[in-house]
């Protein structure tokens, strides 16, 4: 019964996601091409949103992360280096196995090269890992960080946005001392928690699993992932790697550059240079969105109907607030709640208006969408330079005066 229930919520999402413009997919008017899909508007919004609270709390908040934006096209050494173009596959039916990196080749006739459309976006971290050093000159431990897109040829893609052929990473690989792993995996650990807090995963619904030796990627010494209850089940959501000094090692030993990392707070002369070990935690844009939509999507009972919301933080929310004027064909109502949009526009950008059949239904389409207020203009207003508030949640309204508005509203 709970099986059934969890499956009829995936068809639940996956309607909602198409009919609001979240999620479309990819070719959709030629039958569609499994493993890839489109962001519409409100997807793109949610994704920018994501991709945006992301970026404050693993690189701007703190004073150890540089960013950098690689190419998605990789050249053949790097990823022999990492050991990709020989185990980066997945088992077929017969036992053989199919490497799952999209190869390309780069240039013309007898000049083209092979090349790969990166599987992941660490490697181009590790290969940029000298140069940052070389322009910044950063103390251990520090980071780099980058998020992009990363392509994978997966056998069976499934499960709507959960199992891409192209997907986004939002990836860190932290330098450090090798004696720091333990405590740095375990900061980082926290870090993920406060993420899946702070964006509004369902805590109850996520649990470590700590990869069994002989499970791990090849580079790995611990690997604990994030799983998520999805709707299909429990899967993984992120991963949370100690990937030793594998990469900086391997590239250093394949491109005969130096790759050492000076270390200037030792004074032991030749010692002094080492290779920092990595702490990797990486993140997927579209499980995040899945596992915050799984979490967010609620049914209720409101004023007797029967309702959908999308219990979104207001900081993932596509839109933060839609206007309405009470009635359409009443100039001077339309006028001011122009006007009311447009202050607001100018606060939180995201901002719509909306004047179209009553008002019970605007609010019930904002609902489905997760907007987290709505502000009606209506006749009081004109006399007394008051607004309604609603509240999507509990659905109560408040009457707020225009000038505290943009206060009101918590973003
Ligand atoms: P899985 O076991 O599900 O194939 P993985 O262990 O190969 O995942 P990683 O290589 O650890 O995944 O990639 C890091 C993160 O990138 C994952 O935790 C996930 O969030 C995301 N990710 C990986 N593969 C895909 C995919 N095919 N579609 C969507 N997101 C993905």
């Amino acid at each position: 019964m709970k099986e059934k229930k969890e499956e009829n919520l995936m068809d639940k999402i996956v309607s909602l996601c198409k009919r609001r413009g979240f999620v479309y997919p990819n070719a959709e008017i030629y039958g569609g091409f499994a493993g890839f899909w489109d962001y519409g508007p409100y997807g793109l919004a949610m994704k920018n949103n994501i991709k945006q609270l992301w970026w404050k709390m693993f690189v701007t908040d703190r004073e150890d992360m540089y960013g950098v934006d690689a190419s998605l096209i990789t050249k053949q050494d790097v990823l022999q280096a990492s050991g990709h173009v020989s185990g980066f596959s997945d088992p077929l039916a017969d036992g053989s196995r199919f490497n799952t990196m999209f190869r390309t080749s780069v240039g013309a006739g007898e000049d083209s090269q092979i090349a790969y459309l990166r599987p992941e976006t660490a490697q181009g971290i590790f290969t940029n890992f000298k140069n940052v050093v070389d322009s910044f000159h950063p103390k251990l431990p520090f980071g780099i960080a980058q998020i992009g897109k990363a392509f994978r040829n997966e056998i069976a893609p499934r499960d709507f946005i959960f199992r891409l052929r192209e997907l986004e990473q939002m990836e860190v690989e932290y330098f450090i001392y090798e004696k720091e792993w333990e405590a740095s995996f375990e900061m980082w650990q926290k870090t993920i928690w406060k993420w899946i807090e702070e964006i509004g995963i369902d805590k109850d619904k996520t649990h470590e699993l700590e990869v069994a030796d002989g499970e791990r990627a090849h580079y790995s010494k611990r690997t604990i992932d994030f799983e998520f209850d999805f709707p299909f089940g429990r899967k993984e959501l992120y991963g949370l790697a100690y990937r030793t000094d594998f990469d900086l090692k391997n590239h250093q030993t394949s491109s005969g550059v130096d790759l050492s990392y000076f270390d200037e707070s030792s004074h032991t002369g030749a010692q002094n240079r080492i290779i920092p070990h990595v702490i990797e935690p990486s993140l997927g844009i579209e499980r995040t969105m899945l596992a915050i939509l799984s979490s967010a999507y609620t049914e209720d009972i409101l004023g007797d109907e029967p309702r959908v919301y999308l219990k979104l933080k207001s900081s993932i929310a596509p839109i933060k607030v839609a206007v309405f004027p009470l009635l359409k064909n009443k100039p001077e109502l339309v006028a001011k709640a122009r006007e009311i949009y447009l202050i607001l526009k100018k606060e939180h950008n995201a901002v719509v208006f909306d004047d179209n059949g009553n008002i019970g239904k605007r609010y019930r389409r904002q609902d489905e969408i997760g907007t987290p207020y709505c502000v009606t203009i209506d006749f009081d207003t004109l006399t007394d330079d008051t607004v309604t508030v609603r509240d999507r949640d509990n659905g109560k309204q408040e009457r707020v005066r225009i000038e505290e508005l943009v206060k009101y509203i918590k973003i």
